[in-house]
């Protein structure tokens, strides 16, 4: 069948299972057949979880909660379960994941695989730092438990490794506790980019959660304009007093749905310039008080059915990248100054502070990255690929799950670990049987 990233770029044919059983899993990895990618809920941006003409194992059926310790916090569940699975059980008994990206449809084998973060990766890092361990299934289909004691090469190569390495059967890991379902925080409106880097700096021993919304549409002295979003879970004394009695309890309800592709020309840049606009225009006292569930913090998408389809039949490719601290503010300038001149293209362009990188290929380095989303067009491609040079040059790196685009030489020179992540890969899977269109693409693991 046909698939895709969530940017519905690009697409490709794939022979597809849906395994429910550890055997019949078994028996797909080991088949003696093309190629295969594991696949989680397809929330990667690109071509991670694609496999053009080769065959792409689903994990969504391998679902089954296995071992949960309420004193400890400590979860074992299978790959297939998903973040708005865990919130939907746990968050009533007061524990919340530990990182979480900016959608809950996904599995956690995807997020460990991609070595997802969150709006807290300055303080909480990301996906790896709370796994104890999983059991990954070899090409061989041998099973082996990796941790930071038993397998730790494997660990770390696993973590960030984009499914490359085996099948992430199950994992345990730590919850963090909340005692509400309600994020009190801060919402403050910065005027440019040295207003929300100072913003940052100043209110990160304050809040856990941030990020901010920049408009790419500005110059000049607003040149950078954003809003900042700031949050920590509420005490109960804080949630309204009617939702007192019961705080962690909260039922998000999807509220609309994008029935159909919207034509190319619908985002143009003036739509683009208008949303910012009123944003902005909405957001723009500093200091405003926010008293708000979960959902609509963490996952103002997930409320939008299809939202991807905005952006038309070509789809989109969304650009993250990171930039070291010393090099982030003039990062961003040149930046957005490149795209004003491309006249405009992102609509949701994101900006969060990150730490330490955790997995080899794990994305996140201490800075500040920025996520940008642009129509697939015509002269898009060698635009990227120029931003890619601006990145690199300043020591940065682009998301792998995000990417659709990045051309192999630029891979490598962004991500210094990769001859360490090939010589494990290639000892737990000689032959290559593991293998994505991003990893032929980027030339993962050279012929
Ligand atoms: C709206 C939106 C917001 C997002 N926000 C963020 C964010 O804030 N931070 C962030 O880090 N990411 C973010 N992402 C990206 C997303 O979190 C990651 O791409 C994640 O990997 C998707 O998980 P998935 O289950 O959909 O996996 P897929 O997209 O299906 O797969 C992703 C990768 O994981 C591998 N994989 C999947 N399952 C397994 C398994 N069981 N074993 C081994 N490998 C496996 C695949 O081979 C592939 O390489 C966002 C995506 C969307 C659509």
């Amino acid at each position: 069948m046909k698939l895709a990233g969530w940017g519905r770029y690009p697409v490709a044919g794939a022979q597809v299972y849906r395994p429910e059983k550890l055997a019949e899993l078994a028996a797909v990895v080991t088949a003696d057949s093309t190629n295969l990618i594991p696949r989680g809920c397809g929330r990667a941006y690109g071509d991670a979880a694609i496999n053009d003409h080769n065959r792409v194992v689903d994990l969504q059926r391998l679902n089954r909660m296995l071992a949960f310790d309420p004193e400890t916090g400590v979860l074992r569940c299978e790959a297939g379960v998903t973040i708005a699975e865990i919130i939907e059980v746990f968050l009533p008994r007061g524990f919340f994941p530990p990182v979480t990206p900016g959608t809950k449809f996904v599995t956690l084998g995807g997020s460990l695989a991609a070595d997802v973060h969150g709006k807290s990766h300055h303080r909480d890092s990301s996906l790896a730092r709370h796994v104890l361990s999983f059991d990954l299934m070899l090409a061989s289909g041998e099973v082996r438990r990796c941790s930071r004691e038993e397998n730790a090469d494997l660990f770390w190569a696993t973590a960030g490794g984009m499914g490359m390495t085996g099948v992430i059967l199950q994992t345990e890991f730590q919850l963090s506790r909340v005692e509400s379902a309600w994020i009190d925080g801060e919402v403050v409106g910065a005027k440019n980019l040295d207003d929300v880097f100072e913003a940052f700096e100043r209110t990160e021993k304050d809040y856990h959660y941030s990020a901010a919304w920049i408009d790419c549409t500005t110059s000049g002295a607003s040149l950078g304009r954003s809003v900042l979003h700031l949050g920590n879970f509420a005490p109960p004394s804080a949630v309204a007093a009617k939702r007192r009695a019961n705080p962690l309890v909260f039922h998000p309800r999807t509220k609309a749905a994008v029935p159909f592709d919207f034509p190319g020309f619908a985002l143009n840049s003036w739509t683009i310039r208008g949303f910012n606009a009123v944003y902005n225009a909405i957001h723009s006292t500093t200091g405003k008080h926010l008293l708000v569930d979960y959902d609509s913090f963490f996952y103002p998408l997930d409320s939008i059915h299809n939202w991807n389809r905005i952006y038309g039949k070509r789809g989109f490719v969304q650009y993250q990248c990171v930039w070291p601290p010393a090099e982030s503010r003039a990062g961003l300038i040149e930046t957005i100054e490149a795209i004003a001149r491309r006249g405009g293209g992102s609509f949701l362009t994101v900006l969060k502070k990150f730490g330490p990188q955790e997995g080899m290929l794990s994305f996140p380095i201490p800075g500040y990255t920025l996520a940008l989303d642009f129509p697939v067009a015509d002269a898009l491609f060698p635009f990227l690929n120029q931003l890619d040079e601006m990145v690199l040059k300043r020591g940065g790196r682009v998301y792998l799950a995000k990417d659709a685009r990045m051309r192999p030489e630029t891979f490598r020179a962004m991500y210094p670990n990769l001859p360490q992540w090939q010589s494990i890969k290639a000892s737990v899977d000689p032959n290559n049987r593991f293998s994505s269109s991003l990893a032929r693409r980027l030339n993962m693991v050279p012929a």
